[in-house]
C-alpha cells in the first residue's frame, strides 16, 4: 500500500532561524526551500508519492510556467527525488461548480508529460449529491452590477441546485457537442435580474439559449457519464500515442451500485489502474461500502482475465478504514489532511490518532494593530518563546527572561547611534524596501532583533525613513527620534512579565523550568491573548511533552517549536511530523510488501513486463497477482521492473548488482518476499536486505509463496470482504 499526499505549496524555509522568528532572507526566491522530502531522507519520508493537481498548478501562473517547462523531478520548482512516484490529476474539487471541466482531453495528456510524472489521471467531474439534482450552472461574470448570488429568489433556489462560479474565458473544444451556445461566445452577455422573478421553468426556457448559463434535469447522471465518456476518449489518445506516463481511470459515483458499474465499465476499456474519486468528504462507513464493491468487482476480473488492476483512492485516509481498505485490494490513497489538521482545528499536534495535542499559540501582532499594540505584542511574544525553550530544556526561565530583555534592551540602546553614522550609507540607497531592511537586519549588531522584539511595523516604519532619508537631501533625524520614542514609551518601564515570582519559586524549590514557573507566564499570557479556553488542553501537552517521545528528525531537532502554534516555519513541520507520525501508524496496519521473481532472457523480448511474468512464471503470476501488496515484479541488475511497466530493453543478472538493487529498493519496504523456484538468492543478498530493515523470505513453491503473504497480513485466502449490497446498510 502507498500513501500519496497532494501537493500545495507545502514548504518551508530550510534555513529559518527560529530563536530571531526570522526567514534566513527577506527575499523569498533566495531561500532554500525545505518540501517533505527535503526534511527527511529516502528512508524515511513518510510519503511514497506525490499528487500534483493541474487546478492548483494553474493558480500560480509562474509556478504553471516554470512546472510545464522543468518537470516535477527537476529544479527550480519541485524537484522531487527520482524514487519518488507523481500522480498528476485535473483538481476536480477546484472546478466542481462549473458546468464542464475546463481541460480537453488531448490538453491533459500532453500536460502530464511535461511535467513528466509517473501516473495521469482522466478527467473526472465531481458527481455532487446523492439525488438526481437539477441544477443551473450561472456565469459570475453575466451577472449585472447590482445583481447577485445572493439575490436569486429562494422559490428559485429551493427547487433547483444554483451554481454560480467564474467561467473560463475559453472553453476545451469537447464542450462544443454538448452545449453549442456557450462554446462561441464573444463577450459576456448580461442577465436581466427581471427574468429571476418570473416562475422556474419560465427562466429556464429564457436562459436557454443564454451563453453564460447551463441547465440540467439530472446533473448528477451528466457529470458521472461525462467522465466515463473521458475515460474512453482518452484511452484511445493514449493507446495512439507514445506518452511516457502510466495512465490512471478517474471513476466517479454517488452509491455502491454506480461505483461497482462504473468498474466494470473501465475494465471493460482495459484500463488497469482504477482512481476512485469523490469520496473525500463522504463517511468512513460509505467509504467502506464503495471500497468493498469496487474491490470485489476488480477480484472478480483480475482472477477472470489472469491480470493484475492497482486502485487509488482519491483524498481518503482514515486509520479507521484501513484494515477495509487493504484487504478489499487498494493499492494506494492520499491524504492531506494530518499534514493540514497542523494548523486547522484543534490538537494540532499528534503522537497518533489516539493521542493529540493542542500546541501553544504564541501570537504575531496583526496588522490592524497600532504600533504600540503591536509592540506590547512582540515582546510578550518573545517572553513567551523564550520561556518555553527553557522549560523545555529545564533551565533557568528567570534567567532565560533576563537574557531576553538584555538582548532587547541593548537592540533598542544602541539603534539610535547605529542611525546617526550608518544611516545614509550607500546599501540603504535603494527605492524599494526590502532591499531596505535586509541590508539592516545584516548590517547593524542587534538587526536580528528588532522585529522578532518591537514587531515588522516597527521595522517598516525604520526601512521607509531610510528609504526617503536621502544623502543630497536629508530628512530631519527627530523623525528617527519620534519613531523611537514611540516604542520606548511601551518598552521603557518593561520588566519582564511575572519574572520575581519565577525567580522565587526557583529559589524555593531548587528546581529549574518546571510547568509551575512556566505556568506563571503562560496563564497570564494565554489571557492576554483571549485563549483561557486552551489553558486545559497547554497543560495537558506540557505535562507529556510529546516532543521528546518523538523521534523524528523534526522534533530531535527544533524539540518544543514544533509544538508552538506560530507561522508558516513552525505549523507546516508539525504537519510533517504529523504526517510521519500517521505514516507509522499505517505502516504497521498496512505494511509495504514487495513480492518478486527473479527477471530472465524472456523478459527483453517479451512487451511487456506483465506478460513475462504470465508466460516465464506462470505458476508464479497465478499464485500472486491478485494479492493486496504494495508491488509485485521481477527483478533484474537494474532495478524492480513493476508488473505493469514496459519491458527493459536490456537484461543483466549480474549477482552483485542486484544484491545493490535490492537493498536501494528495500529501504522503503518492511517485507520482500522472493520466488525461490527459479532463484536462490545468496546469504549474503539477504542479510544486506535484512540489514535496511526489510524482512526476506524465499519460497520455492508459489503456493507457499501466496499463503506466507497473506498469512503475514492476517488475510484469509479468499480475503476480499463481501460488500453489504443487498441489506440495505449503504442508504444512510
Ligand atoms: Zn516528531
Amino acid at each position: 500500500m502507498r500513501f500519496y499526499v497532494p501537493e500545495w505549496d507545502d514548504h518551508v524555509d530550510a534555513d529559518y532561524d527560529f530563536i530571531h522568528d526570522e526567514h534566513s532572507s527577506l527575499d523569498p526566491s533566495e531561500r532554500r526551500l525545505a518540501y517533505i522530502w527535503d526534511i527527511f531522507d529516502h528512508e524515511t519520508t513518510p510519503i511514497d508519492g506525490v499528487l500534483i493537481s493541474r487546478e492548483q498548478v494553474e493558480d500560480t501562473p509562474s509556478k504553471f510556467a516554470r512546472i510545464t517547462e522543468h518537470g516535477v523531478y527537476e529544479a527550480p520548482v519541485l524537484d522531487i527525488p527520482d524514487w519518488l512516484p507523481t500522480v498528476s490529476d485535473c483538481g476536480a474539487w477546484g472546478y466542481k461548480s462549473l458546468p464542464f471541466p475546463p481541460y480537453g482531453n488531448e490538453g491533459m495528456l500532453d500536460f502530464y508529460e511535461e511535467l513528466d510524472v509517473t501516473v495521469g489521471v482522466t478527467i473526472d467531474h465531481l458527481v455532487l449529491g446523492s439525488g438526481h439534482t437539477a441544477r443551473l450552472y450561472l456565469d459570475e461574470r453575466a451577472f449585472p452590477e447590482d445583481f447577485s448570488k445572493s439575490d436569486i429568489p429562494e422559490e428559485i433556489s429551493e427547487q433547483i441546485d444554483v451554481m454560480v462560479d467564474e467561467w473560463p474565458t475559453e472553453w476545451p473544444e469537447y464542450v462544443r457537442k454538448y452545449e453549442p451556445s456557450i462554446y462561441d461566445t464573444d463577450g459576456v452577455e448580461t442577465f436581466d435580474p427581471d427574468i429571476f422573478q418570473q416562475p422556474l421553468s419560465t427562466l429556464l426556457s429564457e436562459l436557454e439559449a443564454h451563453s453564460h448559463a447551463v441547465y440540467r434535469d439530472d446533473d448528477m447522471s451528466f457529470r458521472y457519464d461525462l467522465t466515463l465518456s473521458n475515460a474512453r476518449e482518452m484511452k484511445e489518445l493514449y493507446d495512439d500515442g507514445d506518452y511516457s506516463f502510466r495512465l490512471m481511470v478517474a471513476i466517479q459515483g454517488w452509491d455502491v451500485r454506480s461505483y461497482v458499474d462504473a468498474t466494470e465499465r473501465v475494465l471493460e476499456m482495459g484500463y488497469q489502474y482504477l482512481g476512485v474519486g469523490g469520496v473525500a468528504g463522504s463517511p468512513e462507513r460509505a467509504v467502506k461500502e464503495y471500497v468493498m464493491g469496487i474491490g470485489n468487482s476488480i477480484k472478480d476480473f483480475e482472477r477472470d482475465h489472469d491480470t493484475r488492476i492497482d486502485t487509488h483512492v482519491f483524498g481518503f485516509a482514515k486509520t479507521g478504514a484501513f484494515d477495509t481498505i487493504g484487504k478489499s485490494g487498494m493499492t494506494s490513497f492520499d491524504s492531506a489532511s494530518m499534514l493540514r489538521s497542523a494548523w486547522t482545528g484543534g490538537e494540532n499536534y499528534h503522537l497518533d490518532s489516539d493521542q493529540r495535542y493542542d500546541a501553544i499559540r504564541v501570537r504575531y501582532p496583526s496588522n490592524r494593530d497600532s504600533l504600540r499594540e503591536a509592540v506590547e505584542t512582540a515582546l510578550r511574544s518573545q517572553e513567551m518563546l523564550y520561556s518555553l525553550r527553557a522549560f523545555d530544556a529545564d533551565e533557568s526561565i528567570s534567567a532565560a527572561l533576563a537574557e531576553w530583555y538584555h538582548a532587547a534592551s541593548a537592540t533598542l540602546e544602541n539603534l539610535e547611534p547605529y542611525l546617526r553614522e550608518h544611516r545614509h550609507d550607500e546599501q540603504y540607497d535603494s527605492s524599494t524596501l526590502r532591499p531596505i531592511k535586509q541590508a539592516f537586519r545584516d548590517d547593524y549588531a542587534y538587526g536580528r532583533n528588532v522585529r522578532a522584539n518591537f514587531s515588522g511595523k516597527f521595522r517598516g516604519r525604520l526601512a521607509k525613513l531610510l528609504r526617503k532619508d536621502d544623502p543630497e537631501d536629508p530628512i530631519s533625524f527627530d523623525e528617527y527620534q519620534r519613531l523611537i520614542a514611540n516604542i520606548r514609551t511601551v518598552f521603557d518601564d518593561w520588566t519582564p512579565t511575572n519574572v520575581g515570582e519565577i525567580k522565587q519559586n526557583e529559589k524555593r524549590s531548587g528546581e529549574y523550568g518546571t510547568l509551575t514557573q512556566l505556568w506563571t507566564l503562560l496563564s497570564e499570557y494565554a489571557t492576554y491573548l483571549g485563549d483561557e479556553n486552551h489553558l486545559d488542553a497547554y497543560e495537558e501537552l506540557l505535562r507529556r511533552e510529546p516532543w521528546n517521545e518523538c523521534g523524528c528528525r523534526i522534533c530531535k531537532k527544533h524539540g518544543i517549536e514544533v509544538a508552538i502554534f506560530r507561522g508558516n516555519n513552525r505549523n507546516r513541520r508539525r504537519g510533517f511530523h504529523n504526517t510521519r507520525r500517521f505514516y507509522d501508524e499505517f505502516e504497521r496496519s498496512l505494511p509495504n510488501i514487495a513480492v518478486v521473481t527473479r527477471g530472465g532472457t524472456g523478459l527483453s523480448t517479451a512487451d511487456s513486463v506483465e506478460r513475462f511474468l504470465r508466460e516465464d512464471r506462470t505458476d508464479f503470476w497465478a499464485e500472486v497477482h491478485d494479492l493486496p501488496v504494495a508491488e509485485i515484479g521481477t527483478v533484474t541488475a537494474h532495478g524492480v521492473h513493476e508488473w505493469w511497466a514496459r519491458s527493459p530493453s536490456t537484461i543483466s543478472l549480474e549477482p552483485l548488482s542486484m544484491q545493490e538493487t535490492l537493498e536501494r529498493f528495500c529501504l522503503r519496504y518492511q517485507e520482500l518476499f522472493i520466488d525461490g523456484s527459479n532463484w536462490t538468492p545468496t546469504d549474503e543478498l539477504i542479510d544486506t536486505v535484512r540489514a535496511v530493515g526489510c524482512d526476506v523470505t524465499v519460497l520455492d513453491e508459489p503456493e507457499d509463496l501466496r499463503m506466507a503473504v497473506l498469512d503475514r497480513l492476517g488475510y484469509e485466502p479468499d480475503f476480499v470482504p463481501e460488500p453489504l449490497l443487498q441489506s440495505g446498510l449503504m442508504e444512510y
